[in-house]
Formats: structure tokens, C-alpha cells, sequence
């Protein structure tokens, strides 16, 4: 252990690293002992002396060491540490894996899984990598002999061209890893539904896998509102390549109503539209709308247009907590056009990737548009990230996705 370099806390700090928080911030730090590089290991001691914790070291980085065991006698910088914390961590997704009608999940889920700033998302064949700190992006090579090794992918493609990465000053890195060049699109399943992928240019690592379980019960709500003799119809804003639209038209079967999508990007619609040949889905009843959600809710308001399931699924707001005043104020907006567009009896389904936003402000979001739109609204369901993307209860920022199933009743 004596060869690594040391960081000493100031006095008083301890106390969230003895609960096992992941992350310490450059203020906490009194001194470093040694030159540590970035993505170095380094062992973290008390400001008595005493060891803490192995971490891996960020200069650049407000977080400046990411922590990784709290036992002196384990070794972070040897292979095996890595292969026993990747086998954990695909032990976890083992039901997953198993389930035949879905071939796309997350593998690695970062601090949640003891993995701090690492992302390994599978999609059938293809496995993609992301590093989003120092230390992964400095052992790229070794975990991609381990992910060869424990899950023989066809494809490993790496994805690492996230900002955050800026906080750590590493620049975007985008390509193969291993084997064959990944095809244009992979195709995969998601609960029967087909999707193709784009790994190499979509959003995050190409699918948002953490709405898989909000988007079936969007699904169950279409059945349910079916079973009530109603032809639901539904209005998909931020709807990418189509997700929720998907299962809308699988549950709803013949009895759905049109569907509209919303999105600023016409290339995402138009893969929505390849998702639904490939599902065998008519897509005349679809319709896509590219341009501003903010502004293409107020159209549709002064078109008279009305709904009776909307999905608000806009990307992240707030970044960090200086943000929250403004990303609410946007919240609230589209929220409040949206229960314009309800018709009574209508469900809502609305969500925040923003960590930053807890539950309880999206709630107290909705309220205020509820107030404002002069609507009754009950909230009959609370939705979150899919259980590939766990949080660790010593990592509570690892739950970023909160959703509220609202009914609106008159
Ligand atoms: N619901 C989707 C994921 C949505 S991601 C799914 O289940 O797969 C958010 C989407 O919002 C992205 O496709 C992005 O292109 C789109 N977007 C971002 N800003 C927007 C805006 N101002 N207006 C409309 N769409 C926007």
C-alpha cells in the first residue's frame, strides 16, 4: 500500500465517507502526499491518519477522488478486483438476461454498482462502453479484456462522448473496442417489442433503457382505458424513436387510437417510423410533429386538439442545483399545456431525468400546473428508473428518474 500516493481529509470529514458515499470533493481535501496523475489509485486517510478508502484520482475534477473499497488488505489495482466487481454486477441483471423477449439492458450502472464512472449497456450482440471519469477512461483496456472475456460480445463499442467527461478534462472518445464494426442499426427486443439501435450516434448509448418498465405500464394504462370500451388516443412528446408510442399500439391493439409524436429531432422520428414497420405496425396512425415541444403543446392547444393519454418525457432540465429554479419553471410549463390538452378522464404520465429534481418537487411541480390549468388531478401511480439501473443506498444521487402517472379526473 505504501507506494500509492496519499490524500488526507481535513478534519471533520469523515463522517460521509465511514457511511460509504462514493464521492469526495476538493474541498474536503487537506493535502496530497505524492503526484497522483489522473485516473491514478491512491489510498485516502483521515486527518489523523489513519485509511479510509482506495479511490481512483481526478485533478481536474470538483469530485476530485471517487471511491472504490474501504478494506486496506484489497487490492483496486489488480484485474481480479475489476473481474469480481463486473461478475457482481452482471449477476444482478441475471433475470434480465434471462428473459428471452428482452435483449437490451444495463450491465454496469456506475457508482450504484460499485463501479464508479462506469456504464456497460448491452444490446444483443453489441456492448457498449462508457466512461465517465478519470479513472475508467485510465483502465479502458483492462475492462475491455474483462467484458471480451465474461461476455464474448460480438461488438465492443465505446460511447465515451459524454459532457460530463469535460469535468474531468478528457475528451470524447467514440469507436470499436473490439470485434466487428457495429451494424448501422442493432436491432433488439425490449418485452417482444423490436427496436433498432443506433450505438453509435443515439442519445446516451444509443436506447433509454431506464424507461423500460414505465413504458409497459404506459402500455397496461392504454389496455385498461381499451377495456373501458374507449379508443385512447396518444400524444408521445420528447418521444424519440417512439418507445412508449410502441407499446401504446401493441396494447391498445386494434382498438388504439391515432398516436402523435413530438420531437425536435426529425431523425429520431423517422427511425420511430423504421420501429414501426419492423413491428408491423400501420404507420398511418401516426403522426409526427417535429419542432419545440414547448411550442408545438401551444399549437395544438389553439388547434383545439385534445388527448386521452399524454407521455412528457423531456431530456434533463437541471444539471446541477443552480439550475432548479429554471428547469421547474420548464417542468411546469409543459405540464400545464399538457393538462390543457387532457381530455377528463385522461392520464398523464410525466417525468424528470434530473437529478437534481426530487420526487417531491415534480409532484409539487404538477400540482402548480394543475392549480393553474384548473384541473383535477390525482396522482394514481409513481414511477422510476428500470431495476437494471439501481441505486445504492449509499449513493442516493443515483436515482435521477422520477415519473408520476396522473389522473385527471374533470
Ligand atoms: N421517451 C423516449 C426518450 C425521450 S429522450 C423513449 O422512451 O425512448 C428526450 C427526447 O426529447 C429526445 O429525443 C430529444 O430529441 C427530444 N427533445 C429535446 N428537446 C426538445 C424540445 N425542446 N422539443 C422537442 N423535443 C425535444
Amino acid at each position: 500500500m505504501n507506494h500509492y500516493p496519499r490524500v488526507y481529509l481535513k478534519p471533520g470529514r469523515e463522517a460521509a465517507i465511514e457511511r460509504r458515499h462514493p464521492w469526495v470533493f476538493s474541498g474536503s481535501i487537506a493535502r496530497v502526499e505524492g503526484t497522483p496523475t489522473s485516473g491514478a489509485l491512491v489510498a485516502l486517510h483521515g486527518a489523523e491518519g489513519a485509511f479510509l478508502a482506495w479511490g481512483h484520482y481526478s485533478a481536474a475534477s470538483q469530485i476530485r477522488l471517487r471511491l472504490l473499497s474501504w478494506s486496506a488488505a484489497e487490492d483496486p489495482d489488480a484485474p481480479e478486483f475489476w473481474r469480481a466487481r463486473l461478475l457482481r454486477a452482471i449477476a444482478g441483471r441475471a433475470p434480465l438476461l434471462a428473459d428471452s423477449r428482452t435483449t437490451a439492458c444495463r450491465l454496469v450502472n456506475a457508482e450504484s454498482d460499485g463501479l464508479p464512472g462506469l456504464i456497460v449497456d448491452r444490446y444483443g450482440d453489441a456492448v457498449v462502453l462508457q466512461a465517465l471519469a478519470a479513472g475508467i477512461d485510465a483502465r479502458r483496456e483492462l475492462l475491455r479484456d474483462l467484458l471480451v472475456e465474461l461476455l464474448h460480445p460480438q461488438t465492443l463499442y465505446e460511447r465515451s462522448d459524454v459532457d460530463i467527461r469535460q469535468h474531468e478534462n478528457l475528451d470524447s472518445k467514440v469507436g470499436l473496442l473490439y470485434g466487428a464494426e457495429p451494424p448501422e442499426r442493432v436491432q433488439i427486443s425490449e418485452n417482444g417489442l423490436q427496436f433498432l439501435v443506433d450505438v453509435r450516434r443515439g442519445h446516451k448509448t444509443g436506447f433509454y433503457l431506464d424507461q423500460r418498465d414505465n413504458r409497459r405500464l404506459l402500455g397496461e394504462r392504454i389496455a385498461a382505458l381499451v377495456q373501458t370500451g374507449r379508443h385512447p388516443d396518444l400524444l408521445n412528446v420528447f418521444a424519440y424513436t417512439g418507445g412508449f408510442t410502441l407499446y401504446a399500439l401493441a396494447y391498445g391493439g386494434k382498438m388504439m387510437g391515432g398516436v402523435t409524436n413530438i420531437d425536435v429531432s426529425t431523425d429520431v422520428l423517422e427511425q420511430s417510423r423504421a420501429n414501426l414497420r419492423l413491428n408491423g405496425f400501420e404507420t398511418e396512425r401516426v403522426t409526427n410533429i417535429s419542432g419545440d415541444a414547448f411550442q408545438v403543446l401551444r399549437t395544438l392547444r389553439q388547434q383545439g386538439r385534445s388527448f386521452d393519454v399524454i407521455v412528457l418525457d423531456p431530456p434533463k432540465f437541471a444539471f446541477t442545483q443552480k439550475d432548479i429554479q429554471k428547469a421547474a419553471r420548464g417542468y411546469k410549463d409543459i405540464n400545464l399545456q399538457a393538462l390543457h390538452l387532457l381530455r377528463a378522464g385522461g392520464y398523464l404520465f410525466t417525468f424528470s431525468c434530473s437529478g437534481a429534481i426530487s420526487a417531491d418537487l415534480l409532484q409539487k411541480i404538477v400540482f402548480g400546473a394543475a392549480l393553474d390549468a384548473e384541473r383535477e388531478v390525482q396522482i394514481t401511480g409513481w414511477m422510476t428508473q428500470a431495476e437494471d439501473h439501481p441505486v445504492a443506498l449509499t449513493f442516493p444521487e443515483g436515482s435521477y428518474l422520477k415519473g408520476l402517472i396522473c389522473h385527471v379526473t374533470a
